[in-house]
């Protein structure tokens, strides 16, 4: 029998709830860890502007955050991130399975970067 995903990703963006999904555990060595929660803070003003927490859904807990930093939308962008984005391009999983309106989202913030780069 295929294994299902147990754990239940949401996705808070600015407040606004964009979805969730489901994800599988992690594997390292013979354990099954939990996918951790994530946190996206501003380096300029410290507001974390967006949050996904991942719950378990055979024991409900929430995994502990792990922080990103990236700029909030009012923030110019130091590092060549997209300010607002929560784009990981080095994690296949986390972009492989984002919510349709997470992708919209973040394809709009792409868009007004590009047009402001005009
Ligand atoms: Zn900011």
């Amino acid at each position: 029998m295929a294994k299902l995903p147990r754990y239940k990703q949401e996705f808070i963006i600015k407040g606004k709830y964009l979805g969730a999904t489901m994800r599988y555990g992690k594997q390292v060595h013979e354990e099954t860890h939990a996918p951790a929660s994530e946190a996206f803070f501003c380096p300029v003003c410290a507001a974390v502007w967006a949050i996904c927490p991942t719950t378990d859904t055979m024991t409900q807990q929430v995994s502990d955050f792990m922080p990103y930093r990236v700029p909030c939308e009012q923030h110019d962008t130091r590092w060549g991130e997209i300010p607002g984005s929560i784009w990981k391009p080095w994690d296949k999983d986390f972009i492989a399975t984002l919510p349709d309106d997470v992708v919209r989202y973040e394809f709009t913030q792409a868009m007004k970067l590009f047009k402001e780069l005009e």
